[in-house]
């Protein structure tokens, strides 16, 4: 893995058009075609978390009475570039645009100029 050298390069924060709560299609990886919602949006490293997206299982050990042990099933932050939006208006993935509205910023999409 090279994300350590690649932190190192980075030259600022990335614009980020996507929120947590939006339809996302995944373009590439195992999880390829499927679609979900985002759950968290990691700003910094350019990822987001998709519920039921890159799915792992983790095998955790117990720990002290409360927490037993077992098979943990989590998802796995995705990189941005390997998801697509998808608009709400017309169902269709997209590029989200941006659009000032009575002095308000809002998204569009591409497509059919619905606000996202
Ligand atoms: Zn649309």
């Amino acid at each position: 893995m090279l994300l350590r050298e690649k932190k190192k390069q980075n030259l600022g924060v990335k614009k980020i058009r996507v929120l947590k709560g939006d339809q996302v299609e995944v373009l590439a990886g195992k999880d390829k075609g499927k679609k979900g919602k985002i759950e968290k949006v990691l700003p910094g490293k350019g990822v987001v978390v998709i519920k039921g997206i890159n799915m792992y299982k983790r095998h955790v050990k117990p720990q002290g009475q409360a927490k037993q042990g077992g098979i943990v099933t989590a998802s796995r932050p995705i990189a941005l570039c390997k998801v697509a939006v998808i608009c709400s208006k017309c169902g269709k993935k997209t590029r989200v645009g941006y659009e000032v509205a009575k002095g308000e910023k809002v998204r569009i999409c591409r497509k059919c100029k619905g606000q996202i």
